[in-house]
């Protein structure tokens, strides 16, 4: 379908916080995204410390997030196995 527009104002929230990059910047030394180990969804230099969904890729959709909880499900009972 094709619609003709004079303008178009996209409001969508797709992007961090202030207030959440200023917490990300004293915790983790960025202000975006969070780095973590995609296979376990460790966050990296952080021991014991998981993230996933748009904090780690910007942007993205439920399925990813919802995936990335499972992957970090998987490795913290994996973490609690070997103890
Ligand atoms: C307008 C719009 C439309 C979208 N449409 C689709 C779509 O059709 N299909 C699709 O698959 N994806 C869609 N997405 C993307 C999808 O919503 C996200 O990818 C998904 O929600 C990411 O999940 P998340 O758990 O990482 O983050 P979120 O769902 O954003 O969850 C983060 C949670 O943390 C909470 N939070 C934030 N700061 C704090 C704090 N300091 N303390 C405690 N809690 C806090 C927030 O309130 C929020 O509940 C859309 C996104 C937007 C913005």
């Amino acid at each position: 379908m094709e619609i003709e527009f004079d303008q178009v104002i996209i409001a969508v929230g797709q992007t961090v916080e202030p207030g959440l990059a200023s917490y990300l910047e004293k915790e983790f030394g960025r202000r975006d995204l969070i780095e973590v180990d995609e296979g376990t969804m460790r966050v990296k230099g952080r021991p014991g410390l998981y993230a996933g969904g748009d904090i780690v890729r910007g942007a993205g959709t439920v399925v990813q997030a919802v995936a990335d909880g499972r992957r970090a499900a998987r490795a913290i009972d994996a973490q609690i196995k070997a103890r």
